[in-house]
């Protein structure tokens, strides 16, 4: 299909399914990264979950993991998880609620939904750092941002800035993350950067983006470019608007690093497994999280060497 010039249609891309690990695995659909696309600026990882009834699931359950050169957000629509870090951080992660988590040169944490939780319902999302600061210390923020609201719609801006609010949080580079919800019927223009690009992700509801149907579990890519971002809900609709500069390093990412060889990435494996040989975890890189179950090992690298994404 052909677009008119400086007005290109929205590309919708489609979730797989994925066992999200630890011994109880739980079904998440993955948006990015995709064969055609690694970022959505430094958005370079999307899971959307539930909602899952925890009495069939069994909820969520991740064990002491390693992490590098990223940002993980956690980002709840329903239910309770308790993160706990080896950076000294132990929190309840609440809907509605930013948590930052910054891996830099290292971390290691824990996700376990809550016994309070009956219902889970959220997305994973991961941010590559940029060169300059992917070494960083390792940290976690917290935010949770006032609702701002217009007819029909109602908006929560946990990164960057948009619908007239900003996020306090730094980013290492130009962020945009939003929760958007619509109510039936509902249109808004959104005033967005033309430096950008943007990622539409559906939760739940039916969504016209830029004229493009979207399903619940999608992801609309819209490239930079543009000044503003209509939405319309045919059903009342709960989106994750996210955004940023398109990030321009070529990165490796496996597992739960993010590093910029294949070389760098197979060292962090390596550390990972010498930390967890033995009885019990043994403080380096990813330093020590308090947690009783054993830690999740690193899967064997592929055959092949790891490549470059950009
Ligand atoms: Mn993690």
């Amino acid at each position: 299909m052909t677009s008119p010039e400086g007005d290109p249609r929205a590309e919708v891309m489609v979730p797989r399914e994925v066992p999200l690990g630890g011994p109880r695995a739980m079904g998440v659909r993955r948006t990015l990264p995709q064969r055609t696309r690694s970022f959505i600026g430094a958005w370079c990882f999307l899971d959307h979950y539930g909602p899952d009834d925890v009495a069939d699931t069994g909820g969520m359950s991740l064990p002491p993991h390693p992490h590098t050169g990223l940002q993980t957000v956690s980002w709840l629509f329903e239910g309770e998880i308790e993160h706990r870090d080896s950076a000294g951080n132990h929190v309840l992660v609440r809907p509605g609620e930013l948590n930052l988590m910054t891996a830099g040169r290292g971390i290691s944490h824990t996700e376990d939904s809550t016994d309070a939780t009956s219902v889970l319902h959220g997305a994973q999302l991961w941010v590559a750092l940029p060169e300059e600061s992917r070494h960083t210390e390792p940290r976690l923020d917290h935010f949770a941002p006032d609702p701002v609201r217009g007819p029909g719609w109602e908006a929560r801006v946990f990164l960057g800035s948009a619908f007239g609010a900003r996020s306090p949080v730094h980013t290492h580079t130009p962020l945009l993350g939003a929760e958007l919800m619509l109510a039936t019927g509902a249109t808004k223009v959104v005033e967005v950067d033309a430096g950008f690009e943007h990622g539409v992700l559906l939760d739940v509801g039916l969504l016209s983006v830029e004229g493009r149907e979207l399903k619940p579990g999608e992801l609309a890519y819209l490239p930079p470019g543009r000044h503003t971002l209509e939405v319309s809900a045919t059903d009342e609709a709960r989106l994750l608007l996210l955004g940023g500069p398109p990030f321009g390093e070529a990165i490796v990412m496996w597992w739960n690093f993010v590093g910029r060889s294949h070389d760098e990435v197979a060292g962090y494996r390596e550390e990972w497994q010498a930390q967890i040989d033995g009885d019990r975890v043994r403080d380096g890189r990813f330093g020590v999280v308090d947690h009783p179950e054993p830690a999740i090992p690193a899967p064997a690298l592929p055959n092949v060497r790891l490549k470059q994404r950009r």
